[in-house]
């Protein structure tokens, strides 16, 4: 990193007339700004502000190209200046340290002045700080336009963090919230609830057999099949692996199991097949199914349901098992 040469500069004040920020400035007040300035020439990488100085001097590019940089001269650029444009103007505005540096991106020309000079210009040209304002509103457009696409990305992250990413249907984080915002309004007094956990059979042998993209492609259809075939007061998410956990709201156990018996039966029924439209075998799902009991815990209530599951396995998978 080196430091720009200086000198007096030995410019016309036509020569200013492309900076919008000079528009209607008179050239009397453009004869002072030239002979107040001095005139920096500009190789690549030379740095013109430094994040946190605190002499503010603000640059009119008279030719080349400018880098702003947060926090260190490595970081992604976050933006450019052209010629015609100013740079430093807000820190000497408001006398605060400099928030970026910035730096010549290619070889060029500029003038610098100090904050002095600053508001000499800004007391001799009304139009000139009325440019300034219109920068400074057009800064703060920019900045609240920043500020809401950050909300609505921050909303699209909140949104995936939520979902599971191959199924598309809600994921394990999600559940336990859910969980536990359910169990806890059970506890006080509410209606009832039932949840059922479900286990692909022989997952393990469907893969090793097929390929873990056709294992994937068996968990997105029985992800759907579950959603497709429950009301749409029941939630469905992804547990982890090849497991899922419905939860019934509001809904006794003789019901959840009606629907769980639906549900089993249509995943067995679903024809399969391959992106490549080559045909699978379809796949069956052992359920455990359990109605919260009061004083149940989010951990109890999964182990109830988990200990069920287990029991349709070891009686021969493919069916639906109450605990
Ligand atoms: P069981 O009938 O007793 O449940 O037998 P299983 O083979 O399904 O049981 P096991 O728990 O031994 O195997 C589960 C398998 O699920 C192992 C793992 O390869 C597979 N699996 C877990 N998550 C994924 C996934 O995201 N994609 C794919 N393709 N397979 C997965
Ligand atoms: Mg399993
Ligand atoms: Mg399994």
């Amino acid at each position: 990193m080196t430091s720009p040469q200086k000198s007096k500069p030995q410019i016309a004040p036509e020569s200013l007339d492309d900076f919008p920020m000079l528009a209607g400035v008179g050239l009397s007040a453009r004869r002072e700004l030239i002979a107040a300035a001095s005139e920096r020439t500009l190789t690549p990488g030379d740095v013109l502000i430094t994040q946190g100085d605190a002499q503010p001097r603000m640059f009119f590019l008279l030719e080349g190209e400018l880098r702003v940089h947060l926090d260190t001269v490595d970081n992604e650029p976050v933006a450019m200046i052209a010629s015609g444009e100013t740079v430093g103007e807000l820190g000497v505005l408001d006398g605060s340290v400099a928030s970026a540096f910035v730096v010549a991106h290619t070889a060029g020309r500029a003038l610098e002045i100090t904050e002095d000079d600053f508001w000499q210009l800004t007391n001799a040209s009304h139009a000139f700080a009325l440019n300034l304002l219109l920068k400074l509103a057009s800064r703060l457009r920019a900045n609240n336009a920043t500020v809401s696409q950050n909300v609505q990305k921050r909303r699209q992250y909140e949104r995936a963090a939520m979902f599971d990413g191959l199924t598309g249907i809600h994921n394990r984080r999600w559940l336990d919230e859910t969980l536990h915002r359910m169990v806890r309004r059970h506890a006080e007094g509410g209606d009832p609830m039932s949840l059922s956990l479900i286990d692909i059979d022989h997952f393990k042998g469907f893969n090793d057999r097929y390929g873990h993209a056709a294992g994937d492609q068996v968990l997105t259809v029985v992800a759907s099949v579950l959603s497709a075939n429950l009301r749409p007061t029941d939630l469905v998410a992804r547990f982890g692996g090849e497991e899922f956990v419905i939860i019934f709201p509001d809904t006794k156990i003789a019901d959840a199991v009606a629907a769980a018996e639906r549900v089993r039966e249509a995943v067995s029924r679903e024809a399969l097949r391959m992106g490549d439209g080559t045909d699978l075998p379809s796949v069956t799902i052992s359920m455990g199914v359990t109605e919260l009991r009061a004083d149940q815990t989010v951990p109890d209530i999964l182990k109830t349901a988990d200990a069920a599951m287990y029991r349709a396995k070891q009686a021969g998978r493919n069916r639906v098992v109450t605990g």
